[in-house]
């Protein structure tokens, strides 16, 4: 097949936008075809790779622990780039992520007030190195958020002060705003100065300079500019904690990757793949796209493979079914990382995945490295 054939990615989740950024910059043409969204929309926004040693304590430093993800053979230096890759190509798409100095997990609230290990997170998260005193402010009608027993949590764990402040919401609100109705309202400019005002009249009594975190609704195209702009007016910094799924975090980076790749050339289709050979994909339309596959369709709980009622197993892209061990609990971690296929498949659909020894992006991050090697070793060989 000459170079000049696209790429088809097939998923727009995680393993797709990364895929398909790491072609587009070796100056590949890239077509992505998804039936739905991917499952960023579902993430806090936070990159993570937590993982256990031999003594079953945490990985405090992920970038070191390649051999944590078994059977993919990538070396600590090809591990250690593939995160400053993704650093670089969020950056690309204009999400800046903070990472400890010395390349460790940092420390990043969840919705019930415990501070869990994050590898790379998003500048709007909070996150910190050691846990100290934090102001935590709320509006009537985020019931995802629950001050007192967020406060309760976070001293508990971390034995340092939460202040919690409790603020009626603006004039016009009501009731059934959720958090992307409040996003919508605080990217305009009459919500940015009701922001602004609302928070310097509640933390007027409160003269300690501790970090003010505030649930994750601060806009979805303005957050950056209005996070610094409170900072600047409050004097501290002001960070966000995530909300339940879906999480405007997630949905912030899914929008903006994709107006990166669209920006660039890359062709999005919305349809859903029914077979796949070695020329290309054929979708449930009825029409077809020619050009070298990667399967980035993440498994059963991204609609990858289905389970069917005769409890079998499906690719949903190819029609083939999956080898399963009849065990619920088995059902997310099964994949199809066959070396010998016409297709690439990377993320969540490789299979392998154990969510209690590592975090999502670095499985995603982990396959999508493995098959960008395998892809230049054809290449190379090729080329002999
Ligand atoms: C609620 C939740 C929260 C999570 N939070 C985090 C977090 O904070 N941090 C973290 O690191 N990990 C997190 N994870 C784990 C992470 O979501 C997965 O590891 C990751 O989604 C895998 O990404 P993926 O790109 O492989 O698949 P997905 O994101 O599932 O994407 C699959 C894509 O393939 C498409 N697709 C599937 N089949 C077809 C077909 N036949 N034709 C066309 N398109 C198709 C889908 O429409 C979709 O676009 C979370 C998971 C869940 C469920």
């Amino acid at each position: 097949m000459p170079m000049t054939e696209p790429w088809i990615i097939v998923g727009k989740g995680p393993a797709g936008l990364l895929a398909a950024s790491l072609l587009l910059e070796q100056g590949h043409r890239v077509v992505v075809v998804a039936k739905g969204q991917g499952s960023l929309p579902l993430w806090s926004g936070a990159l993570d790779f937590y993982s256990w040693d031999t003594k079953q304590h945490p990985v405090k430093a992920p970038y070191d622990h390649a051999d944590h993800l078994s059977g993919l053979s990538l070396n600590r230096e090809q591990w250690q780039a593939g995160w400053e890759d993704w650093r670089r190509i969020l950056q690309k798409v204009g999400v800046q992520t903070q990472v400890s100095p010395d390349h460790e997990n940092l420390l990043s609230p969840t919705l019930s007030g415990v501070l869990v290990p994050r590898y790379l997170v998003p500048e709007w998260q909070y996150a910190v190195t050691d846990p100290e005193p934090v102001t935590v402010v709320s509006w009537d009608g985020i019931l995802d958020l629950d001050l007192h027993l967020w406060a309760e949590r976070y001293q508990q764990h971390t034995k340092m002060a939460a202040k919690t402040i409790q603020r009626p919401g603006p004039q016009g609100w009501t009731a059934r705003w959720t958090p992307l109705h409040w996003a919508g309202y605080l990217d305009s400019e009459s919500g940015r100065r009701w922001l602004a005002d609302d928070l310097e009249a509640a933390l007027d009594d409160t003269f300690d300079q501790c970090p003010v975190l505030v649930p994750q609704i601060i806009g979805i195209r303005h957050t950056e500019e209005i996070l610094s702009d409170l900072r600047v007016r409050l004097g501290r910094p002001v960070k966000e904690i995530p909300l339940i799924a879906p999480c405007l975090g997630g949905v912030r980076i899914a929008e903006r990757w994709k107006e990166y790749l669209l920006g660039h050339g890359v062709r999005f289709v919305a349809d859903e793949v029914v077979g796949v050979d070695g020329f290309g994909v054929q979708l449930a339309t009825g029409g077809a796209l020619s050009g070298r596959v990667v399967l980035a369709t993440g498994g059963v709980l991204g609609g990858g493979f289905r389970l069917q009622w005769d409890r079998t197993v499906i690719n949903t892209a190819t029609g083939q079914s999956i080898a399963w061990s009849g065990k619920p609990e088995d059902l997310s971690c099964i994949g199809v990382s066959d070396a010998n296929s016409l297709w690439g498949v990377v993320g969540r659909s490789a299979g392998g995945w154990d969510g209690d020894r590592h975090g999502g992006a670095g499985h995603v991050l982990g396959t999508v490295l493995a098959w960008v090697n395998a892809m230049h070793e054809e290449v190379y060989c090729a080329a002999r």
